[in-house]
């Protein structure tokens, strides 16, 4: 079943103790769709500008992903600047130029309004709700957000909110938006502005996720060569509802949403291992089941 995702599409220019890089390609949408991609079908709405690589739109296109939604404008993509320092959970943003997403108004191609699965990945809340408004009858919506929004829009943001059935969210976000610092707290006053789901990423400590009486806590893969967090968050929520999506027919259970939570755990994993999108556009389905295996050993007991 097709997953619609929205979201930004961006040269990022990212320093991490490892390394530095200039306008590599990233992007909310660019890092969600090419995580779901390994297990649904996904149509993208994002815009770029001219100066956006053909070939990595032949790339995303080539992984089956849809790109009828995405316009390229004229003007220039969206720049994302940003580093780590030892702490890889905190990215410190430098510069966003918006660019074309200035004056970016969505118009979902007919095929995509049928979509049953939404995600508003991160971007103008006021975009999100454009979008969920030309969505017919989804059955599930999620939604990321981060701070940029948080503060720059935060009426609106609380308006999306109260339309989705989960967030995605980074726990310092979290504590932002909520202004609660306890993470337990904090999701539970997040489900009381709408969503019945609260999903909390927490970078090398893994994900935190809450539902009415239900936590469940996965862990991050405990990698030896981490080169850039950049993406992780994205690509975890493609993993996340790319899981969900495929599984359309079957009513979701609590089950379901826990290996949903792994999928998502296990893809983000890959991309952390280099800049960019470099690890995430060509994993195998074997390294992905492998992967998924590994976590299995990582938190198994028996009492
Ligand atoms: P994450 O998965 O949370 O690490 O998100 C990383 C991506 O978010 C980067 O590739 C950036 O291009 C993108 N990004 C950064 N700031 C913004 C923003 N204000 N709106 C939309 N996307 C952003």
């Amino acid at each position: 079943m097709s997953l619609l995702v929205v979201g930004s599409m961006a040269f990022d220019s990212i320093k991490s103790p490892f390394g530095e890089v200039e306008r590599v390609i990233g992007g909310s949408a660019t890092y969600f769709s090419l995580a779901a991609s390994y297990l649904t079908p996904v149509r993208l709405v994002s815009v770029v500008g001219r100066d956006f690589p053909k070939e990595t739109l032949a790339m995303l296109s080539a992984r089956g992903i849809d790109l009828q939604g995405l316009k390229v404008a004229e003007g220039v993509t969206f720049h994302w600047k940003g580093y780590y320092e030892y702490d890889l959970n905190v990215a410190h943003t430098v510069k966003t130029d918006l660019n074309v997403f200035e004056n970016f108004a969505p118009v979902l191609p007919a095929s995509y309004r049928e979509s049953r699965y939404v995600f508003l990945g991160n971007i103008d809340p006021k975009l999100q709700l454009d979008i969920l408004a030309q969505v017919r009858e989804p059955k599930i919506v999620a939604l990321d957000t981060m701070n940029f929004w948080i503060g720059k829009s935060p009426q609106l943001l609380r308006e999306v909110i109260r339309s989705v059935d989960i967030v995605v969210i980074n726990e310092a976000e979290v504590r932002e938006l909520t202004g609660e610092f306890n993470l337990v707290k904090a999701a539970r006053k997040l489900m009381r502005m709408g969503p019945g789901r609260v999903v909390i990423k927490r970078g090398e400590y893994g994900v935190l996720h809450l539902s009415d009486g239900e936590i469940f806590a996965a862990p991050a893969y405990p990698l030896e060569t981490i080169f850039d967090p950049t993406g992780a968050g994205d690509s975890f929520a493609g993993g996340f509802m790319g899981y969900l999506a495929s599984r359309d027919g079957a009513p979701l259970t609590e089950m379901d949403y826990r290996l949903a939570t792994i999928y998502g755990s296990a893809i983000a994993s890959f991309t952390v291992e280099a800049f960019s999108t470099e690890r995430l556009q060509g994993l195998s389905r074997e390294e992905i089941d492998s992967r998924l295996a590994a976590f299995r050993a990582l938190t198994e007991f028996r009492v």
